[in-house]
């Protein structure tokens, strides 16, 4: 038995007062720094400096320093890092990228821009991340980079990654938009690969007011193209010596960022804590046969941005337990419903169903639960108290009816 399995399912008194549970909700997070974020606007607003600016490279640092990374430079958003780092490494048009298909789009719509074509990986369906066995077999001489996703904020297995990078002189891209502050065997995410893209849209362990990202790196020179390629490829100005994007992190969305930075590991460290109370309050339900709980990688320091479950049950599906969820007022979501290699958009690419397998049956029975670091006890209970109370009237139906 689990020594942490301390928690009981029903505590009358404490969950009497919860009537709903958002999936998120950022104004907990951000109520307590409202001061702080005021006062650094005005700071900008006096300032007349709204882009780039001191605050954006204090938050480059400190997201180097948690990231474990040498380098990091600030961009617009986490789709844009994908895109910049894919640049930076030269990517060409006929290239394949190997990545998986059970993440968001960004990560594969960054390879197809630029013309190369995404190759997907199946995943282990205990962690979600990348099957390197399966990617082994699918790099060929074509093949550039490998962009492992560490989904959930779980690293994917970082030294398959680097063993294959090594073997084939493949680059590894790592996707870390759901992984601040993660680690492999204590290394942290964004300093293991080529270069680490980070993503601070609200939804994510570092949530910014708007869109943001980052990229992390070790080498000095990639460092020094991706800021190159981030601004137009000018340099000096009004001077270009290749043609790059504008993709820049504004002042104000940085000085956020670094108010919220500092409470950065208190967050995962809730999120962790959050994670570890769903674990004994379904073991206590007794209903572990009909959810599979999310699987934890002990090589990884995991930072818990989504804590996804399966529905396996005979008689209701994970769709109408969603909904059943929704009539609580539980907040809830499926990442993701529909698998890249099964996207219209790339239907080019010649997929068909069942190629992956693990993929495939991952997004048909995944739920994400609300885990946000100010979520109290109390939601957890009424949420897995709900969830029971869901899957038990549809056994309970079940039974009848037969
Ligand atoms: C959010 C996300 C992105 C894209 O980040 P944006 O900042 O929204 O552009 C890329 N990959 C993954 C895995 C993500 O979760």
């Amino acid at each position: 038995m689990n020594p942490r399995n301390t928690l009981k399912l029903s505590d009358h008194a404490e969950t009497t007062t919860v009537e709903s549970v958002p999936l998120l909700d950022v104004g907990r997070g951000n109520q307590p720094l409202r001061q702080q974020f005021l006062a650094a606007f005005e700071q900008i607003l006096d300032s007349g400096r709204f882009v780039g600016g001191p605050f954006c490279q204090q938050l480059e640092e400190k997201v180097a320093c948690v990231s474990q990374a040498k380098y990091a430079v600030g961009c617009a958003s986490g789709s844009d890092a994908l895109l910049l780092a894919l640049m930076a490494i030269d990517i060409q048009p006929g290239d394949r990228v190997i990545c998986p298909s059970f993440t968001f789009f960004a990560t594969a719509s960054a390879i197809d821009r630029l013309g190369a074509v995404p190759v997907f990986a199946d995943i282990l369906p205990g962690t979600f991340n990348l099957d390197p066995e399966h990617v082994e077999s699918l790099i060929t001489p074509k093949t550039k980079a490998i962009i492992p996703v560490h989904l959930f904020g779980q690293c994917a297995n970082m030294d398959a990654m680097m063993e294959l990078s090594a073997k084939y002189g493949v680059q590894i891209i790592e996707d870390c938009a759901q992984s601040i502050g993660a680690s492999w065997k204590g290394q942290g995410s964004g300093s293991i690969g080529d270069i680490g893209c980070f993503s601070f849209y609200p939804t994510k362990n570092l949530g910014g007011m708007g869109d943001g990202g980052m990229l992390t790196t070790n080498d000095p020179q990639l460092a020094d193209r991706i800021r190159l390629l981030a601004n137009h490829g000018m340099r000096p100005r009004y001077y270009h010596s290749e043609v790059g994007i504008n993709s820049r992190l504004d002042s104000i969305q940085a000085a956020m960022l670094g108010i919220k930075m500092e409470h950065v590991e208190s967050y995962s460290t809730r999120r962790q804590e959050n994670a570890a109370n769903y674990d004994s309050l379904f073991a206590a339900s007794e209903l572990d046969y009909m959810v599979t709980l999310p699987e934890k990688d002990p090589n990884c320091g995991h930072v818990w941005n989504q804590y996804t479950i399966r529905i396996n049950h005979d008689s209701i599906s994970r769709d109408v337990v969603r909904q059943q969820l929704g009539e609580k007022k539980i907040g809830s979501e499926i990442y993701y419903p529909v698998p890249l290699h099964q996207q219209e958009c790339f239907k080019k690419l010649g997929y068909n169903t069942g190629d992956l397998p693990h993929t495939e049956a991952a997004a048909a029975s995944v739920l994400s639960l609300p885990i946000f670091p100010e979520l109290t006890l109390a939601e957890q209970r009424y949420t897995v108290q709900s969830l029971v109370t869901i899957l038990q009237s549809a056994s309970d139906s079940n039974r009848r009816a037969a």
